[in-house]
C-alpha cells in the first residue's frame, strides 16, 4: 500500500493553538448524568442553576446595631427610642409595624432590615440606656444593608450550563437547594505510548530502556482538567501493532499519542495515521518544548473521507513535551469534550529575576519557579537538560513564555507566566 504523504504544517503557536479552538468550538458532549452536590466539584453543569427566590430575599442587615432612618441622624449625636430587637431568623418581628420618626430596632448581622429603616448603624458608634440609644455616627441611606434581591432577582440564571464548578458555585447550588446536579460525563481519553524502548512501569528496564512516565503525567492531566485518561497498551516502533492500538483508541472520545512523531526513521504515528486517511490540522508548532506536536482527525474505520472522526494529538514523547503540549493544546479539546464553554489560555505576570538570553524563532515555555511574596514576586529559569529532564520540571512551579522574537529579556522585565 502506498503511503500518502502526510502535508506537513508548522504553525506559530498562536496559529496552532487558535486551530484546536477552532475545531473545539464545534464539538459539544453529548451524555448528562446526575452527580450529588457533594460529588460536584470540577464537574461541568449541564444545566442552568436559577434564583429560586430573590437573594436576598429581604433586605438583609450586614452589621450588628439599629435599624434606623437616616434623616433621624442628619445631625449626631442623637437619641433614638429603641422599640424592639430583630434575630437573624426571626419571622415575627417583636415591633408594631414600620419604622417612625425618632425609632430605631436593635438588629443582628444577616436579619431583616424592618420597613421604614433605610439604614443600619454599627454598635460600635452606639451607646445604650434602658429604652433609648444614643448614636455619635451618621450613615446614608443603604449603609450596611444588602436591599432585597440586589444579589440576584427569582429565577435568573445564577450560573449558566458549561462553567466547571467549584466551591462558590457550589456554596450558589447549596444556596437555591440544589442538592442534585446535572453534569457533562465525563471524556473518555485513550492514551496511547509508543516506542520500542518504553517499558511498563513496574518493569525492570534493560540498559536502554525506560519507564513509561508519559501515560502516567497525562492521566494526571487528564483528570485535572476534567477527563477519564484511559491508558492502552505500549505500542512499539511497528506498522501493524501501532495501527491496531490507534484504532482501538479511536474509539475514545479523543486519542492522545506519545512519542513517534519526530523526524526519526521509527516515528511512525504520522505515516500509520496517513495510510488510515487521517486529516492533520498541524504537524508541528514553533514553540520549544513540542515542537513536534501533530492534531488531526481519524475514523477508526480507515480509507473514506479525511478529516471526520475521532479528534487526535500526537504528542512529542520527551516527557516535559508532553506536559507542556498538553496544557497548551490538548486542554482545550478536552474541556469543550468535557462541555465546558471556550477558556482562553491566561497567564499571569511576573518580574524576571536574571537576565535570559535565548534564539528567536520560537515561543519558548521553560521550566521556572515563581517565588516571593504578594508584593513583590520573581520568576526564575530551572536548569535543566532539555525536555526530557523530568527531575527539573518536577523542581519547577510553573513555565516562563518566552516570545519568539525576544533574544535578550533584561532581569526586572515583565514576562508571561503560564500556571500548569
Ligand atoms: P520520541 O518522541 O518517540 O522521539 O521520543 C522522544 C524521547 O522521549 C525519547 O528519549 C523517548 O525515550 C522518550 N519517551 C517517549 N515516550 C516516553 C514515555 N512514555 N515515557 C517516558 N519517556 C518517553
Ligand atoms: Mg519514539
Amino acid at each position: 500500500m502506498s503511503v500518502a504523504p502526510v502535508h506537513a504544517s508548522v504553525l506559530s503557536f498562536e496559529n496552532a493553538r487558535r486551530a484546536v479552538e477552532e475545531h473545539a468550538a464545534n464539538v459539544h458532549p453529548s451524555v448528562v448524568e446526575t452527580v450529588s452536590l457533594l460529588d460536584a466539584d470540577r464537574r461541568v453543569l449541564a444545566e442552568p442553576i436559577f434564583a429560586d427566590r430573590d437573594i436576598p430575599p429581604f433586605p438583609r442587615s450586614t452589621r450588628d446595631g439599629y435599624a434606623v432612618r437616616s434623616v433621624d441622624l442628619s445631625k449626631v449625636p442623637a437619641a433614638l427610642d429603641v422599640i424592639g430587637e430583630i434575630k437573624a431568623g426571626v419571622e415575627e418581628f417583636n415591633i408594631p409595624g414600620a419604622l417612625q420618626a425618632g425609632e430605631a430596632v436593635s438588629i443582628m448581622t444577616g436579619a431583616p432590615v424592618p420597613a421604614g429603616a433605610d439604614a443600619v448603624v454599627m454598635i460600635e458608634y452606639t451607646d445604650r440606656h434602658g429604652d433609648r440609644v444614643e448614636i455619635t455616627k451618621k450613615v446614608v441611606p443603604g449603609e450596611n444593608l444588602v436591599p432585597r434581591a440586589a444579589e440576584a432577582k427569582k429565577g435568573s440564571v445564577l450560573i449558566d450550563r458549561g462553567v466547571r464548578l467549584n466551591e462558590p458555585g457550589i456554596a450558589l447550588a447549596a444556596s437555591v437547594g440544589k442538592s442534585q446536579l446535572e453534569v457533562y460525563r465525563r471524556p473518555r481519553l485513550a492514551v496511547l505510548t509508543t516506542g520500542d524502548e518504553i517499558v511498563a512501569i513496574d518493569a525492570t528496564p534493560g540498559p536502554t530502556q525506560i519507564r513509561n512516565s508519559n501515560s502516567y503525567s497525562l492521566a494526571a492531566q487528564i483528570r485535572r482538567a476534567g477527563g477519564e485518561a484511559v491508558l492502552l497498551p505500549i505500542a512499539p516502533d511497528e506498522s501493524r501493532a501501532l495501527k491496531k492500538l490507534i484504532q482501538e483508541g479511536l474509539a475514545a472520545d479523543l486519542l492522545i499519542m506519545t512519542g513517534g512523531v519526530s523526524m526519526g526513521r521509527y516515528d511512525l504515528v504520522e505515516q500509520v495515521l496517513s495510510e488510515m486517511a487521517a486529516g492533520f490540522f498541524f504537524t508541528g508548532a514553533k514553540i520549544q518544548p513540542g515542537r513536534p506536536v501533530v492534531f488531526g482527525r481519524c475514523r477508526a474505520d480507515a480509507q473514506s473521507s479525511e478529516a471526520s472522526g475521532t479528534y487526535f494529538f500526537g504528542l512529542p514523547g520527551n516527557p516535559v513535551s508532553t506536559m507542556v503540549t498538553f496544557e497548551l493544546f490538548v486542554r482545550p479539546m478536552l474541556e469543550a469534550l468535557a462541555g465546558q464553554s471556550a477558556q482562553p489560555l491566561r497567564f499571569l505576570h511576573s518580574r524576571l529575576k536574571r537576565e535570559i538570553r535565548i534564539k528567536p524563532g520560537l515561543t519558548r515555555f521553560l521550566p521556572a519557579n515563581l517565588t516571593g511574596d504578594f508584593e513583590k514576586s520573581e520568576i526564575e529559569l530551572v536548569a535543566w537538560q532539555g525536555s526530557g529532564d523530568i527531575a527539573a520540571v518536577a523542581r519547577a512551579n510553573c513555565y516562563a513564555v518566552i516570545p519568539p522574537d525576544r533574544e535578550i529579556m533584561p532581569a526586572g522585565d515583565w514576562i508571561a507566566v503560564l500556571m500548569p
